[in-house]
């Protein structure tokens, strides 16, 4: 083993991550009386979900009528049926209990006239299962949602004594020889000293992989470190064909525009002026789910309908909004506009472009946020000493497409999930088991080759090579020729890792290693997502097949499995959750409501 010492820190439970989902995980943790720490490789409250703006979903009905069976069938839609029933119905019902707390927690919602939680329409969300109008049902503290509920989850965490271990890098996980997950092991990046956690709960709430694409909304630090992890410990990855582009990144730079602008009444244009999604979503027009507003631009610009010089991309009007509505309700967006397009929203369009913006696969999950580690014979076994949230997991509630707002409501909904369960199952104090010293060495080990790694190809050349690779081959439309080739593109690429040049060997704040592990998780979720996406040969949500234009339930109403070793990614598939958590006798929904049919909107 590479010589390194390191200290030990023992907690009923490790939570690696300390956006929405690691936060809110650790205040229902510590809440309970567990002892519990929190690793994050930035500061929380720099975490993505910071730059969360539109809002998050919950059926409080304050604008107009609304339900979670509601709510629940726009989630079973948007996921084109590939959800998991039990997750999506948990996640429905539990949804306003959740923003309740958070309200509760301190969380400074905008408010309508009568001092209520503000609302705002969000791309499919409706009533009356998808037969009425759209519905106000996102809950909004102006665009600046995340950022609000970041702070607020960070506060209470602190009031309940959780231990926050902040810029510590989490290397690998901790495994027993037979497979038990008992710890982490951690470098402290302002002093080059390493840390071994050992817990009866790791839980990863590390986001999401947006960085393996060279377009995307997510900040540089969603590298899919909780992925990488999970495949270097033998557990598959889930459904990772499934990538969101959201319709409104700005063109260049890629930043969001968020869905709220539409929801507040902005429009898109082609290069006639023409309001081109009427035609293709004759009801909900610019709020049709993302996957299908991102293929109608795709379309337009590909048909030579596209505006600027180059006629690629699409203009995002907000004009003709009164002044007011953009300074209170859309106030950050009208700086992003101002910064990262030059342009002045009250007077102009918004040049924008279908940009990567979230992951629906991940690590799989029940809904207790526990970790599957699925076999042909139990599809459904936990994986012991595990747990994933957020982004980084896959409950699966967004299935193949994920409707906006609803991620912010997963983040804390099964955050909260997997604080209840930890509670349940873990003896606050007792021992813990005992550190697999090889695991320990094994993760050093990696950690040592990649830190002295003097090859010849730098990790920011490679990093961009990845990026084009699958910005190119797993885009927002797909070929059998498209995916073939980027199959064996990105082959060629994964195998370069083994040819990496670090140039820095400190282990201060040396940001050339940090990268370089970051790309060495990029790179399983990027190959499970391209492999996973060859192998899917019909079109479901966020997955656009071009020689496949059809969604085929009968073959592939199924989520697949991805295990990557090395370079080499081998997949199976386990059944979709089709049984909800409670019969309409109880309730529940009435499963005929939400039978697949086709999706339009
Ligand atoms: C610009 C933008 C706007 C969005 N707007 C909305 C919206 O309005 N509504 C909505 O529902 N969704 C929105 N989304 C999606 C949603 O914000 C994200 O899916 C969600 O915030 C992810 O939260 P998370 O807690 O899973 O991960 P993150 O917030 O990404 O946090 C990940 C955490 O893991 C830590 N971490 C990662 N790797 C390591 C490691 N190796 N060691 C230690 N720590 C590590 C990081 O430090 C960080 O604390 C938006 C996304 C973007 C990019």
């Amino acid at each position: 083993m590479a010589a390194y010492t390191y200290e030990t820190h023992e907690y009923d439970v490790v939570v690696v991550g300390a956006g929405g989902a690691g936060l809110r995980a650790t205040l229902g943790m510590a809440e309970q009386g567990l002892r519990t720490a929190c690793i994050s490789k930035v500061f929380p409250t720099r975490s993505h979900t910071v730059a969360a703006q539109g809002g998050i979903a919950a059926s409080l009905g304050n604008m107009g009528p609304d339900s979670w069976q509601w709510h629940m069938y726009d989630t079973v839609k948007g996921s084109d049926w590939l959800g998991d029933t039990d997750a999506m119905e948990y996640l429905a019902r539990e949804a306003p209990k959740a923003v309740y707390e958070l309200e509760h927690y301190g969380v400074p919602f905008s408010r309508t006239e009568e001092g209520k939680i503000y609302q705002r329409p969000f791309g499919g969300h409706t009533t009356e299962y998808g037969e009425g109008p759209p519905v106000q049902r996102t809950c909004a503290a102006a665009d600046r949602t995340g950022h609000a509920i970041l702070h607020t989850l960070y506060g209470q965490s602190l009031k309940q004594q959780a231990e926050f271990y902040i810029e510590y890098f989490a290397i690998d996980l901790i495994m027993s020889e037979d497979g038990v997950c008992t710890g982490v092991l951690a470098w402290k990046l302002d002093d080059g000293t390493f840390h071994v956690f050992s817990a009866k709960m790791v839980v990863l709430a590390t986001g999401g992989y947006g960085r393996a694409y060279f377009s995307a909304t997510s900040a540089h630090t969603c590298t899919g470190d909780g992925g990488g992890m999970v495949a270097r410990a033998g557990l598959p990855l889930q459904d990772m064909e499934f990538v969101q582009f959201h319709p409104t990144g700005i063109y260049g730079s890629g930043c969001l525009i968020t869905e709220g602008a539409r929801g507040e009444g902005g429009y898109l244009t082609n290069s006639e002026g023409e309001r081109f999604m009427e035609r293709y979503a004759p009801t909900y027009k610019d709020l049709a789910s993302r996957d299908v507003v991102s293929r109608c631009m795709t379309i337009e610009i590909r048909e030579g309908r596209g505006v600027g010089p180059n006629k690629d991309h699409i203009y995002l009007h907000l004009n003709h909004l009164p002044p007011e509505t953009l300074h209170e309700r859309l106030p950050g967006i009208s700086e992003s506009a101002r910064i990262f397009a030059g342009v002045d929203l009250t007077k102009e369009p918004i040049p924008v472009l279908p940009t990567v913006h979230y992951n629906m696969g991940g690590i799989p999950t029940n809904y207790w946020g526990e970790v599957l580690n699925p076999t042909a014979e139990n599809p459904d076994r936990v994986q012991p000493g595990l747990m994933a949230v957020g982004e980084a997991g896959c409950a699966s509630v967004h299935g193949a497409n994920r409707l906006g707002s609803n991620s912010l409501i997963d983040l804390v909904v099964f955050g909260r999930a997997a604080a209840i369960r930890a509670g349940q199952i873990i003896q606050a104090g007792t021992p813990n088991p005992a550190l697999n010293p090889h695991g320990i060495a094994k993760a050093f080990d990696r950690f040592d080759a990649l830190r002295y790694a003097n090859g010849s190809t730098t990790t920011a050349d490679l990093r961009l090579e990845m990026q084009k690779t699958m910005q190119a081959d797993a885009a927002v439309f797909r070929t059998d020729k498209t995916l073939a080739e980027g199959v064996e593109k990105m082959a060629a690429v994964a195998a370069k890792v083994g040819d990496l040049k670090v140039t820095d060997r400190s282990l201060v704040w040396n940001s050339d290693l940090m990268e370089t592990l970051e790309l060495t998780n990029l790179m399983p979720n990027a190959l499970a997502t391209i492999v996973a996406a060859e192998a899917r040969k019909e079109s479901r949500g966020a997955h656009a097949h071009e020689d496949y234009p059809n969604r085929d339930d009968v073959n592939w109403r199924k989520h697949s499995l991805a295990w990557v070793e090395g370079n080499n990614v081998s997949l199976a598939f386990r059944p979709v959750h089709l049984e909800p958590l409670t019969t309409v006798d109880e309730g529940g929904i009435d499963l005929k409501k939400i039978a697949p049919k086709a999706r339009v909107y």
